[in-house]
């Protein structure tokens, strides 16, 4: 999608620190971060949510760099929050489906 802020950041139009990459995936650094730990795993392909995924084996390979993720920053131990708001009352606030790869700090239940 052209004007898909997470598609320009896979394409590598808009700058973001890249903590991981595949052929299909990208994890980066959330530019806002509510935890030490706070990466975003995207698929390359554009999906606007979960509500739109097609291909299940892309949210198989966004949620394994997650896991990736989580080992490489050194939370997998502890724990961490993998979490993927969807529409409206998700709290989606971009939309192209993305992973919060969240720790290194105690979560709460339930969330806000
Ligand atoms: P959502 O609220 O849709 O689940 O999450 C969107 C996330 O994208 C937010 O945590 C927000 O801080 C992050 N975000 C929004 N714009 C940018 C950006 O331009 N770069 C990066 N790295 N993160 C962004
Ligand atoms: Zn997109």
């Amino acid at each position: 999608m052209t004007d898909c802020l997470f598609c320009k950041i896979a394409r590598g139009e808009i700058p973001a620190k890249k903590v991981a990459e595949t052929d299909q995936c990208l994890a980066f650094r959330d530019i806002a971060p509510q935890a030490p730990v706070h990466v975003l795993v995207i698929p390359k392909t554009h999906y606007t949510s979960v509500n739109d995924i097609t291909d299940w084996a892309e949210l198989a390979a966004v949620m394994a760099m997650g896991r990736e993720v989580a080992r490489s920053e050194g939370i997998d131990e502890k724990g961490y929050r993998l979490v993927i708001n969807t529409g409206k009352d998700g709290g989606q606030t971009v939309d192209h489906l993305h992973l919060h790869v969240l720790g290194g700090r105690h979560m709460k239940w339930p969330p806000g």
